[in-house]
């Protein structure tokens, strides 16, 4: 029986993590194939919002063609007396929770990209209004965050309105990340965690701070302060800094007993401002990926809506699907595009000095689809800007190493340590006496972590550079023979 008589299908956390495929699907709303969506949560004042009011602008679920595809905007309003503008981002994530409760209906990501489908098996069992869908909202919100006294709802699938007001919606959501900018990591002494994910992805804690926002790009440190001082007992909560024990890597002794504790000893320690060593985890909702490209020593940037291959022929599914599931990988890293915009982004990953002065993290990036650079480029340092190639650029590794080249990136730098450490070890019939010659090469250099995989066993060494006087490759027959 459903969780709410009136209503046609289950409600429930059970039906939280239900995937519907396309053959299963009754319509898709928003998704990748749909350029304008967007959901939307404002703070009005009481007289603003009528409570429980739900409206409807274009067609209805009723109203579409099986297997059809639509823009979506939804806008939803709400009112209290302890209701502010700083509530808003964080009680808009809520939206992909609460829809999710809903048996056949899918709600994927959030802001500017939300990807919704409702099931063929849910729309026979009457399932078929965004009426319903709001009804069960309003009563989520309001069971969940008593804060809110009042909420209407508004569903919009006509195209020129979803394009009309899916410009109002960046605009809002580009003001709150603006209003987040500015504070410093070093000024506050208490960080928020958040997991809500954890559903999807249980060993995933987000450590929102300052300067690193949460991964899923929708939730600042003050939208998180806001949430956990109203709902002490949801999903944000505060964690007290600690001691600071790297400030480069990001490392505080705080958000290291919170993630211990939160992910029930699967995580020990977490670093804020890298990719490597222990980095932050990534739950599955990330708005972009940073990827390490070995061959050039750099970092490529995927963003979720970039379709088809990157630089390296992996796309964004295949590059998310290697550091999502609350995972720390090495070199795979999801995180926010505000993060980018950040002084701390990367910074222990930076290109040391270059030209006279450090760079941050901008200097170990390499590749970045053309739409992320454009809006995150007045917060690169302008000297690298033409040199971080885009696919409109390069289409493959050779390419890239040789546009590297040519416009001087710092990372080109590096190569000559790598090349160096590749070179094979010079072979003489006469060797030289043994302290005349190099006593070692390196095998590895800049890339912190070495997997090697096979017969049953995983070999991780972190931060490891490995001497070698001689190096054998051979093919596992020959084991045997
Ligand atoms: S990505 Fe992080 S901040 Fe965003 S909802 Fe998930 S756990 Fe919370």
């Amino acid at each position: 029986m459903s969780m709410f008589e009136d209503i046609p299908v289950d409600v429930g956390v059970i039906y939280e993590g239900e995937r519907i495929r396309k053959n299963q699907m009754y319509v898709e709303l928003g998704g990748p194939k749909v350029d304008k969506k967007f959901e939307l949560v404002r703070a009005r004042s009481m007289d603003e919002v009528e409570d429980g009011k739900i409206t409807i602008i274009g067609p209805d679920i009723k109203d579409m063609e099986p297997g059809s595809r639509h823009p979506l905007g939804i806008l939803i309003e709400v009112a209290g007396k302890e209701v502010e503008e700083e509530l808003e981002g964080v009680i808009e994530r809520r939206i992909h929770e609460f829809c999710n409760y809903i048996e056949g209906f899918m709600h994927l990501n959030q802001r500017y990209d939300i990807w919704l489908r409702l099931s063929k098996k849910s729309f026979e069992k009457g399932l078929n209004s965004f009426n319903i869908i709001g009804k069960v909202l309003v009563r989520l919100f309001k069971a969940e965050l008593p804060f809110i006294e009042k909420i209407q709802i508004t569903f919009i699938t006509d195209p020129d309105k979803v394009a009309e007001m899916y410009e109002e919606a960046l605009k809002v959501y580009e003001e709150r990340d603006a209003r987040a900018r500015g504070l410093k990591d070093e000024e506050v002494d208490t960080f928020y965690g958040c997991t809500l994910c954890q559903s999807f992805a249980p060993t995933h804690m987000c450590v929102i701070t300052p300067q690193r926002y949460s991964n899923c790009g929708a939730i600042s440190w003050f939208d998180a302060r806001a949430a956990a001082r109203v709902d002490p007992k949801g999903p944000l909560f505060e964690i007290p800094k600690g001691e600071c024990l790297d400030p480069v890597k990001g490392e505080y002794s705080g958000a290291n007993e919170m993630i211990k504790k939160k992910t029930l000893g699967e995580i020990q320690r977490v670093w804020l401002y890298t990719a490597f060593g222990y980095p932050h985890t990534s739950c599955g909702c990330f708005e972009a990926a940073a990827f390490y490209i070995p061959e050039v020593n750099g970092f490529g940037i995927v963003h979720r809506g970039f379709r088809g291959q990157t630089v390296n022929g992996l796309t964004f599914v295949a590059i998310a699907d290697s550091t999502a599931g609350g995972r720390q990988v090495d070199g795979f890293h999801g995180i926010s595009i505000e993060y980018m915009r950040s002084p701390k982004f990367l910074q222990a990953d930076a290109i040391g000095e270059w030209f006279g002065k450090p760079h941050g993290g901008w200097s170990r990036v390499v590749w970045v689809p053309s739409e992320v650079l454009e809006r995150v480029k007045d917060f690169v340092p302008p000297e690298l800007l033409d040199k971080i190639a885009t696919e409109k650029d390069v289409s493959n590794v050779e390419e890239l190493k040789q546009f590297l080249k040519e416009r001087g990136h710092p990372v080109v730098e590096t190569w000559k340590e790598i090349e160096e450490a590749a070179a094979p070890p010079a072979v003489e019939e006469a060797a030289p006496p043994a302290e005349a010659a190099p006593a070692a090469v390196p095998a590895a250099v800049g890339a912190p972590t070495i997997t090697v995989g096979g017969a049953g066993i995983r070999l991780i060494l972190k931060n490891a550079k490995i001497y070698a006087e001689k190096v054998i490759i051979k093919p596992a027959s020959s084991e045997k023979g």
